[in-house]
């Protein structure tokens, strides 16, 4: 899978025993949908469901779905979390840093 944020090959990496892809080159992370429980287990879901916004009024992304062909959307969940979204797979990018409010993607 091409990164979202650099178009660098992504790779698979585990996370508290789930699997994630994560880009080597800018540091960037990507769920695919359906990785739900795996969400909720890294503890994402509190971002996502915790009152997602657009939020084009603070920034714009350039990050691309190669996998749909399509531009990502800019979205805000719980917190200053921001992450981009593909409404074609729902596939979610996180940006370098992004994450680091959470355990799980505190890099050692
Ligand atoms: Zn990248
Ligand atoms: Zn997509």
């Amino acid at each position: 899978m091409k990164c979202p944020g650099c178009a660098s090959d992504m790779a698979a990496t585990m996370v508290q025993s789930i699997e994630i892809d994560r880009c080597p080159s800018c540091g960037g992370i990507a769920l695919d949908k359906g990785e739900n429980e795996e969400i909720e287990a890294i503890g994402v879901a509190s971002v996502i469901e915790g009152g997602v916004e657009r939020a084009h009024e603070h920034r714009t992304t350039t990050a691309r779905c190669y996998e749909c062909n399509r531009d990502m959307i800019a979205l805000r969940g719980a917190g200053d979390v921001e992450y981009d979204w593909c409404d074609g797979c729902e596939r979610l990018f996180f940006d370098r840093g992004e994450l680091t409010a959470l355990d799980a993607f505190v890099d050692t």
